[in-house]
C-alpha cells in the first residue's frame, strides 16, 4: 500500500464529490457540526494509523482515506478510499 497517500487529480475529486452527493441525505450535504454548506475534498489520499489486535498502532501503514473538510468550522470527515474506487480492495470475497 505504500502509493496509497498520492495526490488526487481534479477528475478524482469531482468523482468524489458526484460520490458523496449521490450518497448525502441532506441536500448539499452540509457540515455535520454546523451545516454550514463550504466544504472541500481533500487533494490528497491519506492513511489513517489503526491498531493492530495486540494493541499496537501501525503507523508506517493503516487504511487509505480521503479527507473532507469544512471550511467554517473545520470538522474532518474521511470517506474510505476503497469504498470510493481509488485504491483495490482489500476485502477478501465472501466464501459461497
Ligand atoms: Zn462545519
Amino acid at each position: 500500500m505504500a502509493d496509497a497517500t498520492r495526490n488526487l487529480t481534479e477528475e478524482e475529486r469531482s468523482k468524489i464529490a458526484e460520490f458523496i452527493n449521490e450518497k448525502a441525505t441532506l441536500p448539499g450535504d452540509p457540515c455535520l457540526v454546523c451545516r454550514s454548506l463550504d466544504t472541500r475534498i481533500g487533494h490528497n489520499i491519506l492513511l489513517v494509523p489503526v491498531r493492530a489486535p495486540g494493541g499496537e498502532y501501525n503507523f508506517g501503514g493503516g487504511q487509505p482515506v480521503v479527507p473532507v473538510v469544512c471550511h467554517n468550522c473545520g470538522f474532518v470527515r474521511y470517506f474510505h478510499a476503497e469504498r470510493l474506487g481509488l485504491v483495490p480492495s482489500t476485502i477478501p470475497p465472501e466464501e459461497e
